[in-house]
């Protein structure tokens, strides 16, 4: 943690050092002590009082229609027509949640609207917490205010982490059930208040940038706060910075080539980046092969260069035919198959050193890098 604090005595400058008066303590070393993070034996999670069975008809999810070809427009459209009705609606309260991350202090606002007027901002920062924890507070403050003032019988929460949203409702034990008690138990009582009473959330990426959250998300960058120490640090904040440490050297080993192994096949994405290894969705490569056991299995093969080919019975079987079947090289190599050799042209694109390319090469031979009976 130390290293990654901007705040701490090594990272200051010689300038900034001659400015210092007095002692000086590094404060990281403050910071640790994790708060708590889980409720499980709340009641809003005992059998009988979950949300979904008593009051399921009281919330629902506008999420974006991801098959629609125009959804960012689309989703821009269906927004503005959601807050014409908030806005002639005085019982309808739009608020508009949204969380940023600036040297490990994150920034939670939440805006709500009334009669297409801002009636109430919150901010709040809080240090060493993960986005989607910033996140969910954000919604968590928008709830408590909105429930908080007597008539409004409908709240509409727009966010662009309607995962975390979701969050509130799922009573398995996850990081953030402190939170999602406490908005339920909000919720419940809102519900009971009058049987009318619903909220509703609206998923809005921030890509969109529609008004309402791009002020919101401006609001939650243009604030800039120090840190104050000694501050804890959330549960979920410390898997995630053992993770990104973990991945940190695992990428390192990777790319040592005896991590690797020699013969291993750099692929680039789509940005014709080298891919590096991560662990999100299987890594980047399963994801593009990862639904085929028999294109794996060739997709691996050719990667590590551990396949039935000219090229690899050299090194281990010099004794066998390593000439190319093709009789126009000397050597069947993975370079020669997968850019030169005419028996595979089922597919051809010069940038085969693209992970999808190199997806889409294999796909359309079949026979390449497998093992066949010729
Ligand atoms: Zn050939």
């Amino acid at each position: 943690m130390k290293s990654n604090n901007p705040h701490n005595i090594g990272s200051l400058t010689n300038y900034q050092r001659s400015l210092t008066k007095g002692h000086i303590v590094d404060s990281s070393i403050k910071s640790h002590g994790i708060f708590l993070s889980f409720s499980p034996l709340d009641p809003e999670f005992s059998p009988g009082h979950h949300i979904v069975d008593n009051f399921s008809n009281c919330f629902s999810f506008n999420l974006v229609n991801k098959r629609e070809e125009n959804q960012n427009k689309l989703r821009s459209q269906e927004l503005d027509k959601m807050v014409l009705h908030c806005s002639s609606d005085p019982l309808s309260a739009l608020v508009v949640t949204d969380a940023s991350i600036k040297n490990d202090i994150a920034i939670s606002i939440s805006h709500i609207h009334s009669f297409n007027r801002p009636i109430v901002k919150t901010v709040h920062h809080a240090s060493f917490v993960t986005s989607m924890e910033a996140e969910l507070f954000a919604i968590r403050c928008g709830i408590n205010q909105a429930c908080s003032i007597d008539n409004f019988s409908k709240i509409v929460i727009v966010t662009d982490s309607i995962h975390v949203a979701k969050r509130i409702f799922d009573c398995d034990s996850h990081p953030y059930q402190i939170h999602s008690a406490t908005i339920l138990s909000e919720l419940c009582s809102f519900f009971l208040s009058h049987e009318s009473n619903t909220i509703e959330f609206w998923e809005c990426p921030s890509k969109l940038r529609w008004r309402f959250h791009y002020d919101a998300n401006k609001d939650s960058k243009s604030f800039s706060v120090s840190p104050s120490y000694p501050s804890k640090t959330s549960w979920d904040f410390c898997k995630k910075s053992d993770c990104d440490k973990l991945t940190k050297l695992w990428k390192m080993t990777f790319q040592a080539s005896d991590g690797k192994g020699n013969q291993f096949l750099d692929l680039l994405d789509d940005d014709l980046n080298v891919i590096e290894p991560s662990y999100s969705k299987g890594g980047p490569w399963l994801q593009a092969f990862g639904h085929s056991n028999s294109l794996c299995a060739r997709a691996v093969r050719a990667i590590t260069n551990h396949t039935p080919i000219g090229e690899y019975r050299l090194r281990f079987f010099p004794n066998m035919d390593f000439e190319c079947p093709c009789n126009n090289y000397p050597i069947e190599t993975r370079r020669h198959i997968l850019h030169e050799c005419r028996r595979f042209n089922g597919y051809w694109n010069p940038r085969r050193d693209m992970l999808s390319h190199f997806v889409m090469f294999l796909t359309a031979n079949p026979n390449a890098f497998a093992f066949t009976n010729n």
